[in-house]
């Protein structure tokens, strides 16, 4: 059987999903992901230090450099994809616990998903936190501020260096909003997946806790994971094709 048909099936049986989504998802938007063939890391791997907490808080020129390129981070002026608006659908038929997004653009949002129901575990590019007071603000704000010419601006209220409240390498998960996440793996029937290479920890691990509770774990990526031994369906063909094709009959 094809694994489309297959998937259809599974799909059909479901009834408290949750999609693992990445930065594949968004690639149809516009948005790289990093470690696709496309990927930002894929073409440079010096980008990594953009994100690397230790790098930021010790070498102001990253820090500058991270100011600069969130201003011009493709999330301003994305647009939600057939992808994202298939698991609204999904969603809106019932079958959903929710989606839990490695993504920090907000385009599950976007695209009409219930934000209650969309779980960011690591953290939006929409808003700023100080890393020692954890006063947050909009990243908006802080950027109106690096378009008046303050290269790396600092916390308003402590003085203390501020960064987009998204986890980078080195940084821990908010542990309420990881153990989230973990509860709603615990609770699903079927896993789903999508445009995720699954190499990062903790999140790639709400694949096992989900399969270990006897969950259905369907994979849709172009490229093989660590956890394609546990699917019962791996689709491999386009994100902004496959997921439509799977809430067709809804
Ligand atoms: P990743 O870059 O490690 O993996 C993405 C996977 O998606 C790759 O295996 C790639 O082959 C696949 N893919 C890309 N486009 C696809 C498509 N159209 N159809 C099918 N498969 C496709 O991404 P990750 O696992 O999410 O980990 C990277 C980390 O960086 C995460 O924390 C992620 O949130 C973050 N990130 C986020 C964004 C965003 O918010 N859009 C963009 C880049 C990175």
């Amino acid at each position: 059987m094809r694994a489309l048909d297959a998937a259809l099936g599974f799909i059909a049986e479901a009834s408290r999903i949750t999609a693992l989504t990445g930065a594949g998802i968004s690639t149809e938007s516009g948005i790289p992901d990093f470690r696709g063939p496309q990927g930002v890391w894929t073409r440079d791997p010096e980008a990594a230090k953009l994100v690397t907490l230790s790098a930021y808080v010790s070498d102001p020129a990253v820090r500058r450099q991270a100011w600069r390129s969130r201003g011009e981070h493709p999330a301003w002026t994305a647009r939600p994809n057939a992808g994202h608006e298939a698991l609204v659908r999904l969603d809106r038929a019932g079958k959903m616990v929710a989606v839990v997004t490695q993504n920090i653009d907000g385009l599950h949002q976007k695209a009409g998903h219930d934000p209650a129901r969309v779980v960011e575990v690591h953290g939006t590019l929409f808003e700023v936190e100080c890393l020692s007071c954890y006063e947050r603000t909009t990243m908006r704000a802080a950027l109106d501020r690096v378009e008046a010419g303050e290269e790396d601006p600092a916390c308003l209220a402590c003085g203390g260096i501020l960064k987009s409240a998204t986890i980078s390498f080195g940084q821990q998960l908010d542990r309420a909003v990881l153990l989230r996440a973990m509860t709603l793996a615990s609770e699903s029937d079927l896993l789903l997946a999508v445009g995720t290479s699954l190499q990062v920890h903790p999140v790639a691990g709400l694949v096992d806790i989900a399969y270990d509770v006897g969950a259905r774990v369907v994979i849709v990526n172009a490229e093989p994971t660590p956890y394609d031994g546990l699917a019962v369906a791996l689709l491999r063909e386009p994100i902004g094709e496959v997921l439509p094709a799977l809430v067709a009959d809804l």
